[in-house]
């Protein structure tokens, strides 16, 4: 009935929530396609109303957030060691310009002011000549979002980070690149 529901509606990853030994037993009887694509376990009574499942399920997909954005940091750390990848602002800003981003990653909060060219759309720390075409460019005063939406609109992936001290060493923003 679940591998049948799950076809019907799919899901990205799934909490099993219940009574313990209910919840291991219910686990082993699932499809592997499904058990693969469980998160974790939560011990909830079962006759929990939705709102307790709910704020139950919530706060596991916090964590599960929280462990998807640390795993990226990690890529993102190795990538700046084999050139895969660049961090800090002004390298990060750089590879934008050049296309070669595939995934922004910036910590949540993290604003600063910067220059923008309303001209080319090039995007930069200095001001206040445009280095690619030449044109005065705009004092902005969060180069960040400027960075992230130019990053949405080039259709590249972007990753809010949330308390990454890890990211925040390597300068509260980098990317992976594409090449
Ligand atoms: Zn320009």
């Amino acid at each position: 009935m679940t591998f049948a529901e799950l076809q019907r509606r799919p899901v990205d990853h799934l909490i099993l929530g219940g009574p313990h030994e209910i919840v291991v037993e219910f686990e082993g009887l699932l499809h592997p396609w499904i058990r693969e694509r469980v998160v974790d376990r939560l011990a909830i009574s079962a006759t929990a109303g939705p709102e307790e499942v709910r704020q139950a399920a919530l706060c596991v997909e916090a964590g599960v957030a929280r462990r998807n954005e640390a795993a990226l940091v990690g890529r993102l750390r190795d990538a700046v060691g084999t050139g895969a990848g660049v961090a800090g602002l002004e390298p990060t800003l750089a590879a934008m310009v050049e296309r070669r981003v595939d995934v922004l990653l910036v910590s949540e909060g993290y604003a600063t002011e910067g220059w923008r060219c309303r001209s080319c759309r090039y995007v930069g720390p200095l001001g206040r000549r445009c280095p690619v075409c030449g044109k005065a460019m705009d004092l902005v005063d969060d180069v960040v979002e400027e960075a992230v939406e130019e990053a949405l609109a080039n259709k590249c992936r972007v990753q809010m980070v949330r308390g990454s001290a890890d990211l925040d060493v390597l300068g509260r923003i980098g990317a992976l690149l594409r090449f």
